[in-house]
């Protein structure tokens, strides 16, 4: 696997590869790798023959009191994660070379709809920084498919969106979301728990759980289920930010007729804000 910091590099060796008649899959994160990760980087593998990721800490999509500068950067065990996985290429830019004329006059996506409330609410700005880098990423790329996380299901609708809108001629995948044993959805921010706050974290996701097993078994009284589930947050330490019932594919709140839905939800513990979601389809056994 070659590694390149300019963008220079990074087009002469996608040509390369195009040349060769070869697929290209592009896969975007922001390092301190694990197992969520590589599932995507394997996704694309199977799915094209020359695979692109790239490690980026995007400034531009944190806000002023976020974990910008302690989020984890750990390049040369990524590095070994992402051979691993059957990655070609790796794209490491730093902040000068993705924003040389400086991030105030950037000029910025913007993805109305589906990136506001949610995510959107509690940190304002974030999805015009994550639209903004990902645009940015693919016209570097020029990938023919791009693999997500369904673990950022709200970030996954953004760039569906925004691929659509602005005629990207590139396939986006979304891959299921990768969990440790007890259900917590692997994430780089669960390096911040300490051991009690670890313990109690599976609760996220066991409560999405229930919650998708009484609308199964009839229940529609969202706003109900969704106190119940605060509660049992709270219980566990967390401070609640967000719980949501949505339709799926529009991302509106859901509607006692829906079928397709997904539950959505952000939380603290101690200063780390941990988010999950379950997607479920009605119609389809669960
Ligand atoms: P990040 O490095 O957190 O920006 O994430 C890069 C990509 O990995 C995004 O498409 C995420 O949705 C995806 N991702 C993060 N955590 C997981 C997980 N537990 N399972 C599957 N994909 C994940």
């Amino acid at each position: 696997m070659n590694t390149v910091k300019s963008v220079r590099e990074l087009r002469a060796a996608v040509a390369q590869a195009r040349a060769e008649g070869k697929q290209i899959a592009f896969v975007p994160t922001m390092g301190n790798l694990h197992a969520g990760h590589a599932a995507l980087v394997e996704k694309a593998a199977q799915r094209a023959d020359f695979v692109v990721a790239s490690i980026f800490v995007n400034p531009l999509q944190f806000g002023p009191s976020e974990d910008l500068d302690k989020y984890p950067r750990t390049l040369l065990a990524d590095q070994e994660k992402l051979v691993e996985a059957g990655c070609h290429l790796l794209f490491t830019p730093d902040v000068e070379e993705m924003y040389p004329h400086g991030m105030d006059g950037q000029t910025r996506v913007s993805v109305p709809g589906v990136s506001e409330g949610l995510c959107g609410a509690s940190r304002p700005g974030h999805f015009e920084g994550v639209a903004t880098v990902v645009s940015k990423l693919f016209n570097m790329v020029q990938p023919d498919l791009a693999i997500f996380g369904q673990k950022d299901f709200q970030q996954l609708a953004v760039i569906r969106t925004l691929v659509r809108d602005l005629n990207m001629p590139i396939q986006i995948i979304g891959e299921p979301t990768v969990r440790a044993d007890d259900g917590l959805a692997l994430s780089s921010r669960n390096g911040y728990l300490n051991t009690a706050q670890r313990e109690v974290a599976p609760v996220l996701y066991r409560t999405l759980q229930e919650m998708a097993t009484a609308i199964r078994a009839g229940e529609r009284d969202y706003a109900k289920l969704v106190a119940v589930a605060q509660q049992q947050h709270s219980a566990a330490g967390f401070s609640p930010d967000y719980l949501e019932v949505r339709e799926a594919n529009s991302l509106r709140p859901a509607t006692s007729d829906d079928r397709r839905l997904v539950i959505l939800l952000a939380a603290f513990i101690g200063s780390t804000r941990l988010i999950d979601n379950l997607a479920f389809d009605l119609d389809t056994p669960g």
